[in-house]
């Protein structure tokens, strides 16, 4: 029997040890597989909690389906019917911007008759289709990126908000070819970002596909009838041959005869062949320091958001707005003391009791991590102040609940591309050690499962799997 030992029992983890126990089966591996958790309950930043009939979500809502993979884990979990789409009425987005609330354009000729942005923020956008080619060896930040070719009053009005919106990350710093590389690619595919879209626009046309093409993120959003944490809660349930350690984090990382030794902080030794590190990079930095001081010093340079979580709930009747899409975005400039709002209960069904509105707000980021040191009561206060200001609510929310996480996202800062290139290089002359997690290859629930599935069969052929069997007819092999 091969043994792999995966350390993180967040969605990334999880998601590969499912992956890793599927490849093996089809590729004739006998596999013994150990996951360990440092948490008593499984999931990581996936937290959905229902009180008093709301479903806080302290991590994410939901995923997307503009990547397959998610879509395609749940189908193989056999959780299809617990899957829970956006209503349309989610598609409508709004920036609170010039002290007021605008609904984000939902196509050009739409964006181009607004008044988000004043005509000359418009024309200077227009002048991108004029505009020549980056210099596709360097690593631009967004920042710098937005106001090249679509002008300041585009990156202070529309991408500072969604770069926090995404990352609560800041723009000057952010790299734009690891945080938004699609975007990347359409400057170096088609030259410039609107010859891009129109030329994306016409490809889909002539697919038969409906409607614009744009560089954002796109896509409906998708989550489970009791929330996004109904996918880690499946996952681990799946796998009754696996031996999951819930409460024992991996202490030490050890090379032992023809492979690793993990040992865990309860006491557990777990000796392995391969072992997949799906842990935050700080806590990958922790493990992998005494093997490589260096390879540690690169995690460890991925340096993190914190961002706090703060769930409202209201009475309809009390909320002067309705709520009629996904929520709003704030730009840095507007001065004010919240990222945004996600309309909870206007995005999915059975978020909030009848005649109730589920509110989720994020505090912090790059733009004030010091609201964090706040307490909850003070934090309650300034979020509920901003729900006044933003949208007109005076009275005290039914329900509320703070979450608060120290380190909430990462932040693939300019260089983020070179950093990975040496930390593989690293890795690899490991043998047998593996990272995953989204501290490198994409942040969100979709980049978790993508690398996942791509990363459990390099595992299962270090293990000396054989090949991977034909995929039946009619369909890719889950
Ligand atoms: C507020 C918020 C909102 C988000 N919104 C979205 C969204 O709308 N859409 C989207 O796609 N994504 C969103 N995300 C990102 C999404 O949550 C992450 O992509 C995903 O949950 C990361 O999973 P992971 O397993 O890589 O990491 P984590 O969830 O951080 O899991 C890592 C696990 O490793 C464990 N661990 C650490 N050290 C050890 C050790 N030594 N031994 C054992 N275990 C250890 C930790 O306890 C943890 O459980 C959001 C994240 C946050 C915080």
């Amino acid at each position: 029997m091969k043994r792999v030992v995966v350390v993180g029992g967040g969605l990334s983890g999880l998601s590969a040890a499912r992956a890793l126990l599927d490849e093996a089966q089809a590729r004739g591996v006998d596999l013994g597989l150990t996951l360990v958790e440092k948490d008593t309950t499984l999931g990581g930043k996936i937290r959905s909690t229902r009180e008093d009939g709301f479903l806080c979500e302290a991590g994410p809502p939901g995923f997307l389906d503009n990547k397959p993979a998610t879509l395609a884990l749940a189908r193989r979990l056999g959780i299809e019917e617990r899957l829970l789409r956006s209503n349309d009425a989610a598609r409508k987005r709004f920036v609170f911007s010039d002290g007021r609330l605008q609904q984000l354009p939902e196509d050009p000729v739409s964006f181009l008759l607004s008044d988000l942005l004043s005509i000359r923020g418009r024309l200077r956008i227009a002048a991108d289709f004029l505009l020549p080619q980056g210099d596709p060896s360097e690593d631009e930040s967004v920042a710098s990126f937005v106001r090249r070719r679509l002008g300041q009053e585009a990156l202070d009005k529309l991408i500072d908000p969604m770069s926090a919106g995404i990352y609560a990350g800041d723009p000057n710093v952010m790299s734009l070819k690891s945080c938004f590389p699609k975007v990347w690619q359409i400057e170096q595919q088609f030259g410039g970002l609107i010859k891009g879209m129109l030329a994306l626009q016409q490809m889909a046309k002539a697919r038969g596909q409906q409607g614009p093409q744009g560089a954002g993120p796109g896509g409906a959003l998708w989550s489970f009838e009791e929330g996004a944490a109904e996918l880690p809660d499946r996952l681990a349930v799946s796998m009754p041959e696996a031996n999951i350690v819930a409460g024992a984090a991996a202490a030490a990382l050890e090379r032992a005869e023809g492979g690793w030794r993990v040992r865990t902080d309860d006491g557990g030794v777990w000796d392995a062949d391969a072992v997949l590190v799906a842990t935050p990079a700080y806590d990958a930095g922790a493990l992998l320091g005494p093997l490589d001081p260096e390879l540690a010093d690169l995690a460890f340079g991925i340096p993190y958001v914190p961002a706090a979580v703060v769930c409202l709930g209201y009475r309809t009747t009390d909320v002067p707005h309705p709520l009629d899409g996904f929520g709003f975005l704030i730009p840095r400039a507007e001065g004010r003391k919240i990222l945004g709002s996600r309309w909870d209960s206007s995005t999915f069904a059975r978020r909030a009791p009848e005649g109730s509105a589920l509110l989720t707000q994020i505090v912090g980021g790059a733009r004030n991590p010091e609201l964090l040191a706040l307490a909850d009561d003070e934090l309650l206060r300034v979020v509920q102040d901003e729900m006044r200001v933003t949208l007109g609510i005076e009275a005290r929310p039914a329900y509320a609940k703070v979450v608060r996480w120290r380190r909430a996202i990462p932040q693939y800062l300019v260089g983020h591309g070179e950093r990975l290139r040496r930390i593989e290089g690293r890795v690899s002359a490991l043998g047998g050690l593996f990272l995953g997690g989204n501290a490198y290859y994409g942040i969100g629930i979709n980049d978790c499962t993508t690398h996942a599935a791509a990363v459990a069969p390099k595992v299962v052929t270090a293990l000396g799997g054989g090949p991977a069997p034909e995929p039946p007819r009619g369909g890719p092999r889950l």
